[in-house]
């Protein structure tokens, strides 16, 4: 069972931002900042490190870059905003279906932690 995996299937409810037929993305329900909408592949890798051994995982990067810029447009951050991957344990990772935290709608600190 993933968590992420039923959300994309609808098993799970979620608002959702952008939908093709490679991303599926969503609010994060607990926002750190004013825009925090999670990019999530459909198909299923644990973490990058899976997307980059993957077959498929090039296409897959591809298609999130893309998505990360539609879900920048849809929630008007012209003036930026931040990408995060969390990577396994020591990464902070919670959800071992990987995403992308686009983050934004506030003029974010430079630190990066
Ligand atoms: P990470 O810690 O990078 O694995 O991020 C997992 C994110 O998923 C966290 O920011 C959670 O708040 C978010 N999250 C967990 N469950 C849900 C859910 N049902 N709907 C939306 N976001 C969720
Ligand atoms: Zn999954």
């Amino acid at each position: 069972m993933c968590l992420f995996c039923d959300i994309i299937e609808g098993k799970i409810p979620s608002t959702k931002v952008y939908e093709n037929d490679y991303v599926y993305c969503f609010d994060d329900i607990k926002p750190v900042a004013p825009v925090h909408t999670l990019v999530v592949p459909k198909k299923h890798f644990d973490d990058i490190r899976d997307m980059a051994n993957s077959e498929e995982g090039s296409k897959y990067m591809g298609e999130v870059i893309k998505a990360i810029d539609e879900v920048a447009k849809i929630k008007g951050l012209e003036t930026g905003f931040r990408v995060i991957n969390n990577c396994g344990a020591d990464g902070g990772q919670t959800v071992m279906h990987v995403h992308y935290h686009v983050i934004g709608g506030i003029k974010l600190t430079e630190k990066m932690i």
